[in-house]
C-alpha cells in the first residue's frame, strides 16, 4: 500500500497510538513519519479530558502532539452548537473537559432551571441528584445534546461504564438526545476533516473499533484502515457489515508499508 495518496490523516487514541497509557510498539516513530507525510488529527470520544492535556499526556510520551491537533467529542459537542444556535446556555452533565470546551467555545454554564441545552457525556461523578438537575433543566425546556454513546471506557483495570452510561440515565427519564457528535456520526468526522484543513477523500481515518472508526469514517466518505492492535478484528467488522480500505497490525506496520488492501 501506498500512504502518499492522502493529504491528511486522522488517528484514533486508544488502541491505535496507546494501550494502558502506554505507547504501542512504534507508534510514536509511526505517527512522527505521518507528520512528515501530512496533517496529522487525533480523534477521540473521550469529553472527560480538555484538548489541551490529550495534548500534552501523548507529548509526554513522546508523540508530536499539539492541542490544536486534537478533536475531542466534547470540543465537537461545543463547536457544533456554536455553529448552529450561537453561545448558549448550557447545563453540562460531564467532567472537566466537557465543561472546559463548552466555555471555550464562548458558551455560559448555567443553573439547570436557566438552561437552554442539557449537554452530556461520560461523568463518573454521576450522582442522582445530578440526574435530578438535569431532569429539572429538561422540564423547564432545555434540548438535549450528547457526546457519545460508548458503551464502555477502558482503563488499567479494565472496561468501566461509558458515555452510553449518563446518556441511557437520561434518556431513559424520557429525554433521548437531539444528537449525538462523537464517533460513528458524520458530525465527528466532518469536524476532524475541518481542523486537518481537507476533503474527506484526501484523508485516512486510522482506527481499532469497526463499529465507531471504520464504519462512521467511511460513511463521511474517507479512505480507513482498521488496526489490530485494540479491540476489534476483521472478522468482526464483517459480520457487523463494515469494510475497512485497509487492514495492518498496527500503526507502525500500516506505515510500514505492510497495510494489505480488504476490498
Ligand atoms: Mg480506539
Amino acid at each position: 500500500m501506498d500512504l502518499d495518496r492522502y493529504a491528511a490523516f486522522v488517528l484514533d487514541i486508544d488502541g491505535v497510538l496507546v494501550r494502558n497509557r502506554a505507547p504501542l510498539p512504534g507508534a510514536v516513530e509511526a505517527v512522527k513519519w505521518l507528520t512528515r507525510q501530512g496533517t496529522v488529527v487525533l480523534l477521540t470520544n473521550n469529553s472527560t479530558r480538555e484538548r489541551e492535556t490529550v495534548a500534552s499526556r501523548l507529548a509526554a510520551l513522546g508523540f508530536p502532539v499539539q492541542r490544536e491537533q486534537v478533536v475531542t467529542s466534547a470540543f465537537v459537542a461545543a463547536h457544533l452548537l456554536r455553529q448552529r444556535h450561537g453561545p448558549v446556555r448550557v447545563w453540562p452533565v460531564g467532567e472537566q473537559g466537557l465543561v472546559s470546551e463548552l466555555a471555550a467555545r464562548g458558551h455560559t454554564i448555567c443553573d439547570p432551571q436557566e438552561a437552554e441545552w442539557v449537554v452530556a457525556g461520560m461523568d463518573r461523578q454521576l450522582t442522582y441528584s445530578k440526574l435530578a438537575d438535569a431532569l429539572q433543566a429538561l422540564l423547564s425546556g432545555a434540548r438535549f445534546a450528547a457526546t457519545n454513546r460508548d458503551y464502555t471506557f477502558p482503563t488499567e483495570s479494565g472496561q468501566v461504564p461509558g458515555a452510553g452510561a449518563v446518556i441511557g440515565a437520561i434518556e431513559g427519564m424520557g429525554f433521548p438526545p437531539e444528537f449525538v457528535v462523537g464517533k460513528p456520526s458524520e458530525t465527528a468526522f466532518r469536524a476532524a476533516l475541518e481542523v486537518a484543513g481537507v476533503e474527506p477523500e484526501q484523508a485516512l481515518m486510522v482506527g481499532d473499533r469497526p463499529e465507531t472508526d471504520i464504519a462512521g469514517a467511511a460513511a463521511a466518505g474517507m479512505d480507513t484502515a482498521l488496526v489490530l492492535s485494540g479491540v476489534g478484528d476483521l472478522d468482526t467488522a464483517r459480520a457487523q457489515g463494515t469494510c475497512p480500505t485497509w487492514v495492518a497490525p498496527d500503526l507502525a506496520s500500516l506505515v510500514a508499508g505492510q497495510g494489505e488492501s480488504v476490498r
